[in-house]
């Protein structure tokens, strides 16, 4: 039996708590007061705000949702829905994907959409053939719809130049159709089945805050506990006077770790330029709307600064238990007073009257070249010193929950 400590009590710390505590002697530290990290909820007016988009729960790999399903009764404590997401496109409110849409779309634009697939310039090539999002996209949709949509709406999400992002990290995460795919949908009218939260569950009662607090039981976890600093003596690691520990799981920010480790003489040894990983936060202001049967709406117009609307308040009937209209997350990339949103929010439909809001320093991590390569390579380094990376801004991935968890299943395998 091992002493491990976890910092972090977020999703993937937590289901590494519940999955290596079965074997070994588990703390965690979070410098929050309660878990859950991106996926807390507040309420406010007994309303639930997702403080961080809007968490909903699904996965693709049995494994997972079978160790999920451990924890939870889901047929009392969950409700199983359909995505309804829409795009906000020049005033209409269009179906989601957008290219299964396009009979939606005026007769003009769709011509010009059908130009551009009967071109002899689209050839689009193997995904990961392409340097970088912008010409996969581009490639893939064609400039039309590039322009009317992907690129405004990507740019505002990813706060970046889209020739910036290399494609690795779409790996498994985006579905890819084909023209005939497109075409099929746009014929026979089919709707959007293949995405992994194309249907998802969420708890009856304070959504995903209610996962965190039940993965949270039984397991040891010091809260208000930031670690800025921990001791290595005798081979064994310290944690605000808390150890002797033989392992360190990270699931942290990547960049804060080199810092963390500096008494240990690791920290050195990790490459400099990982603390210069870029990223975007999100602002989100929480908001009563008028009631509708939309769970995401999706904003390209490079107007308004808001990438999406996340109608929270028709995921669980809880959600909105202190308003007499309909509770949403209207959510921003980067960093806005509430006064700015608020004036933002006017342009938007619903009648939003603002609630909330929230500003998270750290939402989606941004790769770039060689950022793969450098997280491998501390990822080695720290191992070695029986220290690892665990979640999203530790590995720098872009995982959901389930990845989370898939995530500290596998890291077992190397504990054990
Ligand atoms: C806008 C948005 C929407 C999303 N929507 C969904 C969705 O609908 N469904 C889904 O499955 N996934 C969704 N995700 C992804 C999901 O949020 C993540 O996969 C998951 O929350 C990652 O958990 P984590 O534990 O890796 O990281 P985090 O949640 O960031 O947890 C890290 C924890 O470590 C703590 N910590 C960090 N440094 C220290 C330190 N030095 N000392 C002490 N404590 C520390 C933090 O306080 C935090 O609690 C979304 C993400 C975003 C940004």
């Amino acid at each position: 039996m091992a002493k491990i400590a976890i910092i972090g009590a977020g999703i993937s710390g937590l289901a590494a708590g519940q999955i290596l505590g079965k074997k070994h002697q588990v703390e965690i530290f979070d410098k929050a007061s309660k878990p859950g990290g991106l996926v807390k909820c507040d309420r406010i007016n007994d309303n639930l705000f997702h403080k961080v988009g809007g968490h909903v729960f699904n996965s693709r790999n049995q494994a997972v949702l079978d160790w999920f399903w451990n924890f939870f009764d889901r047929d009392k404590e969950f409700i199983k829905a359909k995505r309804n997401a829409r795009i906000l496109l020049n005033g209409k409110v269009i179906g989601y994907p957008l290219e299964n849409f396009l009979h939606q779309l005026d007769k003009g634009l769709v011509s010009k959409i059908l130009d551009d697939f009967l071109s002899n310039d689209y050839q689009p090539k193997d995904p990961f053939s392409y340097s970088n999002f912008a010409e996969f996209l581009k490639s893939n949709f064609g400039s039309t719809l590039y322009e009317l949509y992907f690129k405004p709406y990507n740019e505002k999400i990813w706060n970046t130049d889209l020739t910036n992002i290399p494609l690795h990290w779409l790996e498994g995460k985006l579905p890819m159709p084909n023209l005939k795919e497109m075409l099929l949908s746009n014929i026979v009218l089919q709707e959007e089945t293949e995405m992994v939260h194309s249907t998802f569950y969420y708890a009856k009662e304070n959504g995903s805050q209610f996962i965190a607090n039940r993965l949270a039981e039984g397991l040891k976890i010091h809260y208000n506990a930031e670690i800025s600093h921990i001791q290595k003596r005798e081979g064994k690691f310290w944690l605000s006077g808390s150890g002797p520990f033989d392992t360190l799981i990270y699931t942290g920010d990547i960049r804060k770790i080199g810092a963390i480790l500096s008494e240990t003489g690791v920290g050195e040894n990790l490459p400099k330029s990982l603390k210069n990983l870029p990223s975007n936060g999100t602002s989100n202001i929480f908001c009563e709307t008028d009631p509708g049967d939309i769970s995401w709406l999706y904003l390209p117009d490079p107007d308004v600064k808001a990438h999406r609307i996340i109608y929270t308040g028709n995921f669980a009937e809880t959600n909105s238990r202190g308003s007499n209209r309909q509770t949403c997350v209207v959510e921003f990339s980067g960093n806005y007073s509430f006064e700015f949103m608020s004036d933002q929010i006017k342009k938007l439909p619903g009648n939003l009257t603002p609630l909330g809001f929230n500003h998270e320093p750290n939402s989606y991590i941004l790769h770039s070249s060689g950022s793969k390569e450098l997280i491998n390579e501390s990822r080695e380094i720290l191992k070695k010193e029986q220290i690892f990376l665990l979640g999203r801004f530790a590995e720098w991935e872009y995982y959901n929950m389930d990845k989370a968890i898939e995530a500290a299943m596998l890291l077992e395998r190397e504990i054990s």
